[in-house]
């Protein structure tokens, strides 16, 4: 019933408009969605910036209504350890419901693509991944939820369609939660990993942690990039949070609403 992450051609890439994605997400029984497109500052010169311009959202958002469905207005942030001046600047242009904060680019690459997995290992490639989310974490406070913990394991590059598991990596993973815990921030349960490495991304295991380092905002989203995947897994979401957590969470004007399961 909720969506917290999904992208419409505001989007770089984005592939359905943001009416026909809202439809959707009412034709699939949802009570409330929120868009959070991409914007990625990266000052490094050989890694894309993937922005919208404020104009195209205002246009493709304000005044979009759809009868018995609640709209929010969010942002998905690329972070990286050197953007939080670009992201302060622009989260003051105007005012967002919610901010998930995401690790894309690791040293200029995307773990989506081949370049990310030439000369590293799969431990390596998670490793490499991992550290550079913990040095994100510690860099940035303005965003409300990290957005798909374990993103790299989804790649089709992954040699292995292996998902990361909170064992192998415990150490560095219950750093970046309990940095997350301690700033009051939250955890996404992304759904898009379950066609692609089986799992939701982060797993179970690491929501478990989560909880038992502090950590209290769970919010649920599918990263639905078109009509075909809006509110996909998102139930199933659900059911694990209710037994780990008992709620979910959805975001107003920056600020969790907790809802009970
Ligand atoms: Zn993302
Ligand atoms: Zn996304």
């Amino acid at each position: 019933m909720f969506d917290f992450h999904m992208h419409s051609t505001v989007s770089f890439d984005g592939i359905d408009c943001a009416r026909d994605m809202a439809e959707a997400a009412a034709k699939n029984g949802l009570r409330e969605i929120c868009f959070t497109d991409h914007l990625d500052y990266n000052t490094d010169p050989l890694t894309p910036q993937n922005l919208f311009t404020m104009e195209a959202y205002a246009k493709a958002y304000d005044g979009l209504e759809i009868p018995g469905l609640t709209i929010r207005r969010g942002v998905e942030f690329g972070l990286t350890e050197w953007n939080r001046e670009q992201m302060a600047e622009f989260l003051s242009r105007r005012p967002f419901d919610f901010v998930i904060g995401s690790v894309h680019y690791i040293d200029g690459d995307d773990p989506y693509d081949a370049e990310y997995w030439q000369g590293k290992t799969v431990s390596e490639a998670f490793s490499r991944y991992l550290e550079t989310t913990l040095r994100c974490v510690r860099a940035h406070r303005d965003f409300d939820v990290l957005g798909h913990l374990t993103y790299v394991c989804k790649s089709a590059h992954n040699p292995t369609h292996e998902p990361v598991l909170y064992s192998d990596y415990s150490d560095i993973a219950d750093e970046i939660m309990r940095t997350l815990a301690e700033n009051g921030k939250g955890m996404e349960i992304n759904t898009s990993g379950v066609d692609k490495a089986g799992v939701f991304l982060p797993s179970a295991d690491f929501l478990r942690r989560f909880k038992e380092l502090g950590g209290e905002i769970v919010t649920v989203g599918s990263d639905a990039h078109d009509i075909c995947r809006v509110g996909q897994y998102t139930e199933e979401a659900l059911g694990m949070l209710k037994d780990i957590f008992g709620y979910v969470c959805t975001f107003e004007s920056r600020k969790p609403i907790f809802h009970k399961l």
